[in-house]
């Protein structure tokens, strides 16, 4: 197995709700290696961008809202963006992660942990990370320029 990168995004519930070091503490009990990191205000684009995959969704304006931090009160839609690097980095990444409904993701994973359904239905799951090898280069591309991640060693 290659060494591979993943993108991972501390969602505004998980800013808002102070569980950032708690996260990455996960991430970092993953052994994987954080390479890359850097606060960013998600404009609409970037937002639909990232997301283009889900545009045809019911769910897809309310996921939009949600990523620009429009449900927790981030007016200047701040996320932290984070790259990790390592052997299988996708595949341990999303088991770190947990299912993406909160209320079937294991216990003990990100999601299972801390990860909430509101009661007008929205998900609150905490943290983005890619789903495969195609989502992971095509995202870390998009949220991150090549000097701004650190050459592998
Ligand atoms: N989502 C949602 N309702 C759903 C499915 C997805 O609100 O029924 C949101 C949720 O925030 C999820 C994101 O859309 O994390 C992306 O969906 P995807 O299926 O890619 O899940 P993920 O890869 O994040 O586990
Ligand atoms: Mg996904």
């Amino acid at each position: 197995m290659a060494t591979e990168e993943t993108l991972v995004l501390i969602k505004p519930d998980g800013n808002k709700r102070r569980l950032t070091g708690l996260v990455i503490d996960r991430l970092d009990a993953s052994g994987l290696e954080l390479v890359a990191a850097k606060m960013v205000s998600v404009s609409e684009s970037l937002a639909k961008e990232h997301y283009a995959l889900l545009s045809d969704k019911p769910f897809f304006p309310n996921l939009i809202r949600y990523i620009r931090g429009e449900f927790h009160g981030f007016k200047d839609h701040r996320i932290l963006a984070l790259v990790y690097r390592g052997e299988n980095a996708i595949k341990k990444t999303r088991e770190v992660t947990g299912a993406t409904n909160p209320e079937q993701a294991a216990p003990g994973t990100i999601r299972g942990s801390f990860g909430r359904i509101t009661t007008d239905g929205q998900f609150e799951n905490v943290i983005h990370a890619s789903g495969d090898a195609a989502d992971a280069a095509r995202e870390v591309a998009l949220w991150f320029k090549p000097e701004e991640i650190l050459p592998r060693g």
